[in-house]
């Protein structure tokens, strides 16, 4: 037995359910956005493992930055560390190959 109670009712749970939908929404894109961040985040202390701002003056005594000497001596450094460790592991034909 339909009356305007009940229409209304059944607009109401059409609301509610249209709400529901709409709040799954956005939860899924907040899950979406927070695990973005979290890639981003592990992808700047990959890049940044000091965690430098930009702001420093003073050399970096791990990394070198800002002193652009350091850094690059740092970064050739870190790539004969590299080659040693590659050569180590693999073989030492890919020492010669990666020189
Ligand atoms: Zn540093």
């Amino acid at each position: 037995m339909e009356n305007g109670w009940t229409k209304a009712l059944e607009e109401k749970d059409k609301q509610i359910a249209a709400l529901e939908r709409t709040a799954t929404d956005q939860t899924e894109c907040l899950l979406h956005f927070q695990a973005r961040v979290a890639e981003l985040t592990a992808e700047v202390a990959r890049w940044n493992p000091c965690g430098h701002t930009g702001f420093e003056s003073v050399s970096c005594g791990i990394c070198g930055y800002p002193d652009s000497r350091k850094l690059i001596k740092h970064l050739r450094d870190e790539n004969e560390r590299l080659k040693i460790l590659c050569a180590e592991l693999i073989g030492p034909d890919v020492k010669k190959e990666i020189e």
